[in-house]
């Protein structure tokens, strides 16, 4: 046992629920006290934001955003995050 190196792999870090949240993939309910996965996703291109001149007021357009969701540890291992 080697307490003080941990050489393991950790590509996630789970969060465990202080209450009801639902999966964003399989809508199941996460319980609280179940452990989830937050994570990022993208619509669209985020970075991309472009002038646009509206009704003569310079208007900073979005092209797309990013959510923040929540994915159960189901889902986790059936598909897990790239
Ligand atoms: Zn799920």
């Amino acid at each position: 046992m080697q307490p003080s190196k941990n050489t393991e792999a950790k590509p996630t870090k789970l969060t465990t629920a202080r209450r009801t949240y639902r999966c964003a993939r399989c809508r199941a309910e996460i319980g609280r006290g179940d452990q989830y996965l937050t994570v990022t996703v993208s619509h669209g291109s985020p970075s991309k934001e472009v002038f646009e001149t509206r009704g003569g007021c310079p208007t900073a357009v979005a092209h797309g955003f990013r959510v923040r969701t929540k994915v159960c540890k189901t889902c986790l291992v059936a598909e897990p995050p790239t």
